[in-house]
């Protein structure tokens, strides 16, 4: 049979953004591999996605429009026509707006897609519609703001740097789950000679690739960088005519805060002996080159942004941005590429709506002020699972009189509550375009399989509805690729000077980076703003994160086998089974009596979740560790992480705070085929 084979991206939430190369037959996907000529993604793909046809043609797939016909949460519906399902919603909305307003009506939505129509363009509608806004402030606004607090707009490092680093830390980001591809880059480096460390809070599994690894509490990161700022300076080890040229405020912020974090006070509160510090702070002061890769976790506290804040100083302190190879990479922004207003349509909005914190939906959905929120419109997001503290979350979803619609590939657990389920395309079969937050590549892609069922795009579906509403505007009548070719030829400057035709042939283009652009500081000082006067605090300084009144810090780290809530359809990657695991030290287990392979709950006031407990030397006292989020269906027990996590926010950017919670663990007793709670 005749095969083809065409390139396409990665649409999932992951710095990698991978080119991929997709064999078809007949019309459906056999085999999927990393493209070779990409040049991050060198030819080689995570095993998530190393059989993404599984996920594209899985016997899970929703492939026509669903009404409930059960209650809410049962998961029980009933195949209608998609017409039947746009009146449906139609009248259900029409009737809202008439009683309440179109601002009980709330979109959400977050990065089940990473394509820049695809995953913005319900902006367009909702903005049409006059609906409340969301915050989508779910991922790392912290980190963002704490590195803008710094640096401004200053473009951050090429990946490629790391090659010419000779110390490469890897600062609370296991590679090995969220940015795999760095490690090309991570072991050309370490074949010329360069050290890698990893500053973790539990021995992740990139501990594998680390020549040391230092362990730190939680939500102490902040400390730490101040810390090793401290030793530094004693040690003669800044480089001083960098700081003269490049950075404001060094002098006072030297004088004012930096006395605070002797060593003897960071160990205390970092965890981390004071001749470690030492060690780190002159390895770090010496290299010739150190570059960090910041992960995003260390800012999911409530002291998020101010953490970041503080590490962001450290490659100003040694100048290692004025050496090939320094520096320090958050993330890459290469949104100023792209006009997106073209997508997002701001200018749709006859006046402000209310705007509702995607971390607070529970809070959101349960309250009656200003107007109920009485329909949710759910798109490429899982918010039962991936939204923090969960049974709020269940709480007002289960609301009966609350119109909930839920456009999704899978019956996941936000589909089961909804009252319509609208079966989506998977990126292979819609057209989109990719940037990425992890590289400089920008790539399009097309539609090289058609719809599985009758499954629509999230442009196809906003434009039906767009006709049932009777919206007038020609922008609704737009195809995607039209979107698309406008968003292409009316973006700025950074676009002009690329291959177009590589762009529109479907290959990967790397956006130009001027050659100064390492030392060109886009911050309002034109320096590295250590001293920023426009915050509050103006200088860095260590703040404490929220915690809780329980004794373990519960971290729930990336797993290897799922991405957010994503791939839980997979059984291939759930047998694997690492999501349903509680990794505890062996001093706490034998402290709390608990024994390895026993089911335990971990708890707290917000929830309850069950493992199984394994009892890990990966693990430091005090600390618990889940990799992976699974669906409620695919968890022990009827609740999954989340039921554990808050709605507290971030110190700046409104970010969620997903690893500054606290749980207690008990065990589970089984008696004759029933299991009840212990009194451990
Ligand atoms: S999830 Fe990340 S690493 Fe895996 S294929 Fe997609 S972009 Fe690449």
């Amino acid at each position: 049979m005749k095969s083809t084979m065409k390139r396409s991206v990665c649409p999932y939430d992951c710095p990698d953004a991978c080119g991929l190369l997709v064999e078809t037959v007949q019309g459906k996907a056999v085999k999927v591999m990393g493209d070779p000529e990409h040049p991050y993604t060198k030819g080689s793909l995570c095993p998530k996605m190393a059989h993404y046809e599984r996920t594209v043609h899985s016997s899970k797939r929703v492939v026509e429009p669903l009404l409930r016909i059960g209650p809410k949460g049962k998961g029980q519906f009933k195949p209608i026509s998609w017409d039947e399902a746009l009146h449906h919603i139609q009248r259900n909305w029409q009737q809202i707006i008439d009683n309440y307003g179109a601002e009980a009506i709330l979109p959400y939505s977050y990065a089940g897609t990473m394509g820049l129509v695809q995953r913005n363009i319900g902006e367009a509608f909702f903005h049409r519609l006059g609906a409340s806004r969301l915050e989508r402030t779910i991922c790392s606004p912290a980190k963002g703001y704490g590195w803008s607090a710094v640096m401004g707009e200053t473009m951050a490092p090429h990946p490629e740097e790391v090659v010419l680093s000779d110390l490469i830390i890897l600062w609370g980001t296991n590679v090995l789950a969220t940015n795999i591809h760095l490690l090309h880059q991570i072991k050309e480096a370490k074949k010329k000679g360069a050290t890698v460390w990893l500053i973790e809070t539990y021995q992740s599994p990139a501990a594998e690739i680390a020549d040391k690894v230092i362990l730190v509490r939680p939500g102490s990161d902040g400390a730490l960088a101040l810390g090793m700022i401290n030793i530094l300076v004693g040690e003669h080890l800044i480089d001083e005519k960098f700081i003269t040229q490049h950075v404001q405020g060094f002098e006072l912020f030297k004088d004012k805060n930096l006395s605070d974090y002797q060593p003897e006070v960071v160990s205390s509160i970092t965890g981390v002996d004071v001749a470690t510090l030492e060690e780190m702070a002159k390895f770090y002061g010496r290299a010739r080159a150190p570059f960090i890769s910041l992960g995003s976790g260390l800012s999911r506290y409530g002291n998020g942004a101010m953490s970041v804040r503080a590490i962001t100083c450290l490659p100003a302190v040694v100048g290692a941005w004025a050496k090939p190879g320094g520096g320090l990479l958050a993330g890459i922004s290469t949104g100023s590429a792209f006009a997106m207003d073209k997508v997002t349509r701001k200018d749709f909005m006859k006046k402000p709506t209310r705007i509702v914190n995607m971390n607070q939906l529970g809070q959101a959905l349960c309250a009656t002020n200003p107007v109920p929120i009485m329909s949710l419109y759910v798109y490429h997001s899982n918010p039962v699972a991936v939204a923090p503290d969960q049974n709020a979350v269940l709480q007002g979803i289960a609301r009966e009189d609350i119109f909930t619609v839920v456009h999704e590939r899978f019956m996941t657990d936000t589909a089961r509550y909804a009252d319509l389920v609208l079966p989506a395309t998977s990126s292979l079969e819609h057209s989109d375009v990719y940037r990425s937050y992890g590289h400089y590549c920008i790539q399009r892609a097309f539609p090289i399989i058609p719809p599985v069922g009758t499954s629509k795009s999230n442009w196809d579906v906003f434009k039906l509805l767009a006709q049932v509403m009777d919206f007038k505007e020609p922008f609704f009548q737009q195809t995607t690729d039209e979107i698309i070719d406008d968003l292409l030829q009316s973006s700025g400057a950074w676009l002009a000077g690329i291959d177009m035709n590589k762009i529109q042939d479907g290959r990967p283009v790397e956006l130009p980076l001027p050659l100064d652009y390492k030392t060109t500081y886009k911050t309002p000082s034109g320096k590295i703003e250590i001293f920023n006067p426009r915050e509050d605090e103006m200088l860095p300084r260590y703040t404490l994160p929220h915690g809780d009144d329980a004794p373990f810090w519960f971290m729930n780290a990336p797993g290897l086998y799922s991405l957010n809530s994503s791939f839980n359809e997979r059984i291939d990657l759930l047998k694997l089974g690492e999501a349903r695991r509680l990794m505890m030290s062996p001093q706490d287990a034998e402290a709390k009596d608990l024994k390895n392979e026993q089911e335990v709950i971990a708890f707290n006031t917000r929830g309850e979740v069950d493992f199984i407990l394994e009892i890990t030397p990966k693990t430091p006292k005090g600390v618990v560790v889940v990799e992976g989020v699974l669906w409620i269906e695919n968890a022990l027990g009827n609740r999954s992480v989340n039921a554990l996590t808050s709605q507290r926010l971030t110190d700046r950017g409104l970010g969620s705070t997903f690893y500054d919670t606290k749980v207690d663990v008990r065990g589970k007793l089984k008696l004759s085929g029933s299991t009840i709670t212990s009194m451990v």
